[in-house]
């Protein structure tokens, strides 16, 4: 799927899935904006996909300030002459809440990242693509866009269901310009944000009893359903949930009861030894 000389911004792209997605995007011969709130992991990044001989600039910028990702977009304008591409990667998880404990200020930081952070660099980027007449925006979703999840929380799950529901209503409002609109939804994908929520053996025990396939995921099993939502292959496809996720969500087993009681028992527990 070629994609050289077209430019890329990749959001939350220093790590993690936005680190693979990037990669991958550069491989397939595309200009990337490595963009992070965090500059040096967005050094790193860029770094390593210039050193591999393909086109990269590092950019800060936190998804949650209009001005900050608007300098985003001006500073990708002004290197690569457009944007063709965008792919809302950003997104985090604060550690899994009961709903009664559940801050005002932790459902507001989760998605002000996660869906207004969308808003954002959605609306920052479309002007381009709308004088071109022609974009590619991909959403990073999660099983937690179509589903309950025992990972995060409700403001999690709240927050993914709506990236899902953008998606829809601005593919439908974009498609005169030829501007696609998809999300991709990853299943388990071992990441900082991944190790952070999650022990080894919960992660084994997951994975046996819930994903068919067997594996967890690992970014560039994300990234390749990116590159082809990117790409000319799908010209015809918007407004879509793709899920990769190795099967998970064909079926949660018949032990869910358990598997949540598990996770939030482990929630208390974690939050105990944060507090000795
Ligand atoms: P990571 O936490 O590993 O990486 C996320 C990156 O985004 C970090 O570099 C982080 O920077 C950056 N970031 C966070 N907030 C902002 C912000 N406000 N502005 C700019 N950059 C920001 O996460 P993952 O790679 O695991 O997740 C990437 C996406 O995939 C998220 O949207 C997540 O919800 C989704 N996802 C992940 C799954 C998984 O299993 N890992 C499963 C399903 C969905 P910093 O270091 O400063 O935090």
């Amino acid at each position: 799927m070629d994609l050289k000389g077209k430019t890329a911004i990749v959001t939350g792209a220093g790590r993690g899935i936005g680190e693979g997605i990037a990669l991958a995007l550069a491989r397939e011969g595309a200009n990337v904006v490595v963009m992070d709130r965090n500059v040096e992991d967005a050094n790193g990044v860029a770094a390593k996909i210039v050193s591999s001989g393909g086109k990269a600039i590092p950019f800060r910028a936190d998804v949650t300030k209009k001005a900050e990702v608007q300098a985003t977009v001006a500073a990708t304008v002004q290197e690569f002459g457009t944007v063709d591409i965008l792919v809302n990667n950003a997104g985090i998880e604060a550690p899994p809440t009961l709903l009664q404990d559940l801050s005002e200020e932790q459902w507001d930081r989760v998605l002000g990242v996660n869906l207004k952070g969308v808003f954002l660099c959605t609306q920052a980027v479309v002007p381009t693509m709308l004088k071109q007449r022609k974009g590619k925006i991909v959403n990073i979703g999660s099983i937690a866009s179509v589903r309950m999840t025992f990972f995060g929380s409700v403001e999690y799950t709240a927050s993914k269901h709506a990236v899902v529901g953008m998606t829809q209503h601005l593919a439908w409002e974009l498609a005169d310009s030829r501007i696609n609109v998809n999300t991709v939804c990853p299943g388990g994908v071992l990441t900082p944000m991944m190790e952070g929520g999650t022990t080894p053996e919960i992660r084994a025990t997951l994975t046996e009893r819930l994903v068919p396939l067997g594996r967890m995921c690992v970014p560039d099993d994300i990234a390749q359903a990116v590159i082809f939502l990117a790409s000319e292959r799908s010209d015809l496809i918007t407004g879509q949930v793709l899920a990769v996720d190795g099967g998970l969500l064909t079926g949660y087993g018949e032990d869910l009861r358990s598997v949540i009681r598990k996770r939030m028992d482990e929630a208390k527990a974690m939050k105990t030894a944060h507090v000795a």
